[in-house]
């Protein structure tokens, strides 16, 4: 046990909090750990010693664990989030003192932590949501963090996350305080919701270069590798590249074609979907990312249908050119991601109005640079994008954004041509394309629309020459 008390304590040793207070030992904080299940104290502290002596101290009742931190106590939770936070909370706040700080690591919907937020100050205890971003390896040696809530509270603990963030050279560590109330959670949600759309958009990728370009695992791995060379650098293309290699360990062949082609989630895509109609952002990538995970939860259903529809692969007419599909697929990636991005930084600032959080799109691009699974060096862009101009209405409109589209449109509409004729779905990358042909378009066939609500509702419309609020008969006049 530690003769003095530590600087910070962990409640919840799962992957995330088991890694993340190796961490925080690492760069030089003592540290007090708990969890329910008391084997996974021993587990951690056992792991410490075997890491090079870290000081991770472990304890197996709440009472001396929180009473081992020292005073103001800060602890950070990373359990399941919902219930098992209320739970944790409970236990650990019965023995915390005024002025104390407990933070909240894990997935947390952002009104749960504005809900504790508040019943913590009735206590006279501080609270903090913090989205932490990096897997398994990201907790143990640098994740990205996205603090929320109390900015005392933020004061206590900066000095360790600092130090405990991934950091990015000429860029910083990755943290920064992100603002009042649920802003750190929400952060987080749309980081997910990105998340989501890379890897769509990434699959989407795999399989035109697979089914319509017949690209060998070992080819793939080398476009991957390649790509990871340039404008398309990032966490996800280079292990994408590493799973291609892969061989099965239980039978012959490559093992990314024995996973089953059925995704898991736990939540946050949804929510960011959820949260996207709630403020009326059009966010049709990431929409089209979490209808990918449903409809390919369908395994059984799709592989009835596959026999209604069994008319042998689609020719298309054109004949495919291996390297100039190579080529135009890496186009259609990256102008898909930029839509893709452009849709989660508005949604971001859409409830940062809402909400008065005034929320830094540029600092939320700095962060993400390093630690996070959607780590790329893309951020940068972004965050000189936002760095140009702080209003910027939309990153599509940025002149560099811009300049790159136009270079890409032409490749990126080949591509879902080719997968449309070939009957292969792309609708992360169509869903971008449609987004980004509906925003550059002056007129819309939304004056139809409009007509039509007039018609059988008498909703009114306003017109193009003349200011005022119109409504016609329209049936009177057919
Ligand atoms: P997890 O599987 O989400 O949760 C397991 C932890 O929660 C264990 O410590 C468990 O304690 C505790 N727990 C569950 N129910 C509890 C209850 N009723 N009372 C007290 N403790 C309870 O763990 P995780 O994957 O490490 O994730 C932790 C948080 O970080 C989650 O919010 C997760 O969404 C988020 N996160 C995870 C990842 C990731 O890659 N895994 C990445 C980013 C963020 P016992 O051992 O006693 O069951």
């Amino acid at each position: 046990q530690s003769p003095k008390l530590n600087r910070i304590g962990l409640a919840g040793l799962a992957v995330m909090g088991q890694n993340l207070a190796l961490n925080i030992a690492e760069k030089g904080f003592p540290i007090s750990v708990y969890n329910r299940t008391t084997s996974k104290v021993d587990e951690t502290t056992e792991r410490a010693k075997l890491e090079g002596n870290l000081p991770v101290f472990g304890f197996h009742d709440p009472e001396s664990f929180v009473k081992s931190i020292q005073k103001p106590r800060v602890i950070i939770m990373l359990v399941k989030a919902g219930a098992p936070v209320d739970q944790t909370i409970k236990t650990l706040s019965a023995y915390m003192e005024k002025g104390d700080c407990i933070i909240d690591g894990g997935n947390e919907w952002y009104e749960n932590t504005e809900r504790r937020e508040k019943a913590m100050a009735e206590l006279g205890l501080l609270y903090l949501g913090m989205g932490v971003s990096g897997g398994e390896e990201g907790a143990r040696n640098g994740p990205s963090m996205m603090p929320g809530g109390s900015i005392e509270a933020y004061k206590y603990i900066e000095d360790i996350v600092l130090k405990v963030a991934a950091q990015v050279p000429d860029s910083g560590p990755c943290v920064t305080y992100i603002g009042k109330g649920g802003s750190g959670n929400f952060v987080k949600m749309v980081h997910n919701g990105i998340e989501y759309g890379d890897m769509q958009l990434i699959s989407e990728a795999y399989d035109v270069l697979k089914s319509v370009g017949k690209l060998s695992n070992e080819e793939l791995k080398n476009v991957f590798t390649e790509w990871n060379k340039g404008e398309l650098q990032s966490f996800l293309i280079e292990i994408t590249a590493d799973i291609f290699g892969i061989k099965d360990d239980k039978a012959d062949g490559y093992l990314v074609d024995k996973v089953l082609d059925k995704t898991g989630m736990k939540g946050t895509g949804k929510w960011t979907v959820q949260q996207a109609a709630e403020l009326s952002i059009a966010a049709p990538t990431i929409e089209a990312s979490l209808d990918s995970r449903f409809m390919s939860g369908l395994k059984e259903e799709r592989t009835e249908a596959a026999k209604v529809f069994n008319f042998g692969e689609i020719i298309s007419p054109e004949k495919v050119d291996k390297e100039k599909l190579i080529h135009d697929v890496r186009q259609a990636l990256y102008a898909s991601k930029i839509c893709s991005y452009a849709q989660g930084m508005n949604l971001i600032r859409a409830k940062s109005i809402e909400m008065g959080w005034g929320l830094k799109l540029g600092e939320l691009a700095r962060i993400w640079k390093g630690g996070c699974i959607i780590r790329a060096i893309f951020l940068d862009r972004i965050k000189k994008a936002y760095d140009r101009n702080a209003d910027l209405a939309n990153l599509l409109v940025d002149p560099e954004f811009a300049k790159e589209i136009m270079e890409r449109q032409s490749a990126w509409r080949r591509v879902v041509t080719l997968s449309i004729s070939h009957g292969i779905s792309t609708p992360g990358m169509s869903a971008s394309l449609a987004y980004f042909d509906t925003y550059r378009r002056a007129r819309l066939p939304a004056n139809l629309v409009q007509a039509q609500r007039d018609y059988f509702g008498a909703h009114t419309y306003e017109r193009t020459d003349i200011p005022g609020a119109f409504h016609t008969e329209w049936f009177k006049l057919a």
